[in-house]
């Protein structure tokens, strides 16, 4: 499995791009940023996306990759969540209104995006990977993903204050190579972290010895870039080497982590 990170952060600002990792170069994990990392040949040879929420962070990016790629595509770009992800993008992006509701154009028939509703508790094959999701803390309906590729597997956060459910999925996954996990405040303004259903690094922390992997890395992302500084600090302090702060552009190969682990 190789991951592309196309953006890592949780608000924009020049040089800071909102969430979304490329994997094998035909899947999206959330679309905070997609347009403006890649060109328009490899936007055309996305089939999959899977999206955590319908926060304006993690999806906006769809309307327009959807737009930019509508006559270079046979197919549709398949979207994938749980039905209440894809109840509010229909009713509030795709809505005739906001923008053109692309599941149905150019043709009911051969129309652009498919919604794909994900079941709970079920693992679906997507591109090349099976896939599963529990729900996390945040004030929308959002999931936590476990993507199981063929030479290991990743767990990637979502959104989420305290959770505990996608953290036992984690946990009892036996080849999980890396651990994506939201960090977003420093910790003095843990009061808005909590209000706003995010992290800070002491909570980050905590939620990790419920992951109880300390032998994964774990790529912190969704910082607000505005407090970078103060967050880098706090992560620093808490002495944990498998901590680090995800960057746009990096690429990860999974295979290759396996292998190095070994
Ligand atoms: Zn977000
Ligand atoms: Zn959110």
């Amino acid at each position: 499995m190789r991951i592309r990170v196309l953006g890592s952060y949780g608000a924009r600002l020049p040089g800071y791009h909102t969430s979304s990792l490329l994997i094998d170069g035909r899947m999206l994990l959330d679309a905070g940023t997609v347009t403006a990392a890649l060109n328009l040949e490899e936007q055309a040879a996305i089939d999959d996306v899977l999206l955590t929420h319908a926060h304006l962070d993690h999806m906006v990016d769809l309307a327009f990759l959807v737009d930019n790629v509508l006559t270079l595509r046979t197919s549709p770009i398949r979207i994938w969540a749980p039905e209440q992800v894809l109840d509010s993008l229909r009713r509030h992006l795709f809505n005739d209104a906001v923008w053109p509701d692309f599941s149905r154009i150019p043709g009911s028939d051969a129309p652009a995006l498919r919604f794909c509703p994900l079941p709970a508790d079920k693992a679906v094959a997507i591109g090349n990977c099976l896939v599963e999701w529990r729900r996390t803390e945040h004030p929308v309906f959002t999931a936590g993903y476990l993507l199981r590729g063929r030479s290991g597997s990743i767990l990637f956060s979502g959104d989420t204050a305290a959770t505990e459910d996608i953290w036992h999925l984690g946990r009892e996954c036996g080849d999980l190579a890396m651990a994506f996990v939201e960090v977003s405040f420093p910790d003095r303004l843990g009061d808005l972290a909590r209000a706003s259903g995010h992290l800070t690094p002491a909570g980050v922390a905590g939620e990790l010895e419920k992951l109880a992997r300390p032998e994964v890395p774990v790529m912190l992302f969704h910082v607000k870039p505005q407090f970078l500084g103060e967050v880098e600090q706090e992560i620093k302090a808490l002495g944990d080497e498998r901590l680090r702060l995800l960057e746009g552009g990096e690429v990860f190969d999974i295979a290759d982590r396996a292998r190095a682990a070994r």
